[in-house]
């Protein structure tokens, strides 16, 4: 990108995941400007062959039968939570209707998604929350099975959790929300709203893992820019929904399924995913070099594919701020994450020059603290290790 008066920056925040193929794309700027010329709205009191073709490759590559299409995740989310509902109550039991979540999770910012997010800070100011979320500790299947009730209807969990710092789903407990869900009549939902669309490296994080979900929300990428969400979800689940029982009137318009098919183009394109999982395994590796050698501004890098998270020791929005303004663009999260999330066509010398802005940023606040800081052997008051804080260093 480049400001109006010509400073160059790298995106390595694409717009919170969402400018998957960049900016100016050709195949997506050809695919958008064609489709505005010819009809953008109608509304889906018609049938719309952009959006029935979009389906079509959804559901031809993952475990859903059907899709619906809206325009943000929360709005996913929330079509996801009501067709759970719907299902168990067409299932005779209309009384399961608590969805268990977890803490630390983001499911988005409308009135029922701050209580499935529960995060006390959102939520501040806004009422009483929205009732029928219960929260579990993320990674916690102990106390997953110990918040089941007679009124749960099911489970809504991110493979990866972003907004609070790119936390992973351990293996065992992704497992183990399908074995929970299969023994007590749960529906599993997935929030890939942000590790959904080729960012992990797969079209949808939950294919690391080997399990299959009941419904998932998508958004974010999904359209390359352009505002969209979609549920993708099983027969089982879809098939409660009829006529008439959820809507929407921009959902899966021409114009939004044309770009999200252009998006669909270059990821199902063959390599492309490959090449999001060897380009994100290259940027995690330059990470952790950069960990190592600066263990005094950064404790630790996390994440899958495109996908990166940057623990940092100093206040994280200090260090954003010194990388935008040393052309390096990108997302802070919670627990004092930097979240590196660059478009799914990033190549290996642009995650080399990001790493690098990384390290010089380092480099000046290190230089600030009047110490070198490089590692163990920097160290002048004869602990052992790397050197823990920055009230450490000043110390
Ligand atoms: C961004 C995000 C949302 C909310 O999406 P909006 O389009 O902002 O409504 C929900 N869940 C997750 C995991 C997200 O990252």
């Amino acid at each position: 990108m480049y400001t109006a008066d010509g400073r160059r920056f790298l995106d390595f925040g694409a717009g919170i995941a969402v400018s998957s193929l960049g900016h100016g794309h050709p195949g997506l700027v050809k695919a958008i400007a064609e489709q505005a010329a010819r009809v953008m709205h109608v509304s889906n009191l018609y049938r719309i062959p952009q959006a029935e073709r979009l389906a079509e490759r959804l559901v031809a590559h993952s475990f859903a039968d059907s899709v619906f299409f809206s325009n943000s995740g929360a709005e996913a989310n929330e079509g996801m939570v009501k067709m759970i509902r719907k299902a168990q109550a067409q299932r005779g039991h209309a009384e399961r209707t608590r969805i268990i979540c977890c803490t630390g999770a983001f499911h988005g910012r409308t009135l029922a998604m701050i209580a499935a997010t529960g995060n006390p800070a959102y939520l501040e100011g806004f009422g009483t929350p929205v009732d029928g979320f219960d929260h579990v500790p993320f990674n916690n299947m102990n106390a997953l099975r110990a918040a089941i009730t007679p009124e749960t209807a099911g489970i809504m969990v991110e493979p990866i959790q972003g907004e609070t710092g790119i936390r992973q789903a351990d293996p065992q407990f992704m497992t183990g929300l399908r074995q929970v869900c299969d023994e007590f009549g749960l529906l599993l939902g997935f929030d890939e709203v942000q590790t959904g669309m080729g960012r992990t490296g797969k079209l949808f994080a939950h294919e690391w893992y080997d399990v299959t979900p009941d419904i998932i929300s998508v958004a974010k990428g999904i359209a390359g820019g352009f505002p969209m969400g979609a549920i993708l979800a099983s027969e089982e689940v879809a098939s409660h929904m009829t006529a008439g029982s959820h809507g929407t009137t921009f959902g899966g318009n021409p114009l939004a399924c044309a770009a999200a098919n252009a998006v669909l183009d270059e990821i199902l394109a063959p390599g492309f995913l490959d090449a999001v999982e060897e380009t994100g395994a290259f940027l995690g590796e330059a990470l952790a070099a950069l960990v190592r050698t600066h263990p005094a501004i950064f404790e630790l890098a996390r994440g899958r594919g495109l996908m990166w998270g940057l623990k940092c020791r100093l206040p994280v929005a200090r260090i954003q701020e010194m990388a935008t303004r040393s052309g390096l663009l990108s997302v802070t999260a919670g627990d004092n994450v930097l979240r590196l999330l660059p478009p799914l066509i990033v190549g290996k010398d642009e995650c080399r020059e990001a790493v690098a802005i990384l390290g010089t940023v380092a480099g000046t606040l290190e230089s600030e603290t009047g110490k070198s800081c490089a590692g163990s052997e920097a160290r002048t008051d004869g602990k052992q290790g790397p050197i823990q804080s920055h009230e450490e260093i000043q110390a």
